[in-house]
């Protein structure tokens, strides 16, 4: 079940009771609790500043066949939330495999 499908079950029963009064504010506060509960439900995460420091190390071992989802997967967490870092990562494999 993904997400998104866990939010319109959660809201869909309520919804025919509350459309005849109409929903909006009450709905989205409902819905920023339950994301906020989701990212919650992840231990730790890492600041881009924090994946930067760590983002040499991490693709070492991926370049080396290592399993870094598993190595690091804060790391791996990040980057597959994070463009930005996403992007840095690509730069650093790119320089990597060029003088490997
Ligand atoms: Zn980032």
């Amino acid at each position: 079940m993904n997400i998104k499908q866990f939010i319109l079950r959660i809201f869909g029963s309520k919804k025919q009771k509350t459309a005849s009064v109409g929903m909006p504010a009450s709905q989205s506060k409902k819905m920023q609790k339950m994301m906020a509960m989701l990212s919650n439900t992840r231990e730790v995460e890492l600041t881009c500043d924090e994946v930067f420091a760590l983002l040499d190390q991490f693709t070492e071992l991926a370049a080396q066949g290592e399993d870094v989802r598993k190595l690091m997967p804060l790391v791996q967490q990040h980057l597959d939330m994070c463009e930005d870092c996403r992007e840095e990562y690509r730069v650093l494999e790119s320089i990597l495999n060029a003088t490997a």
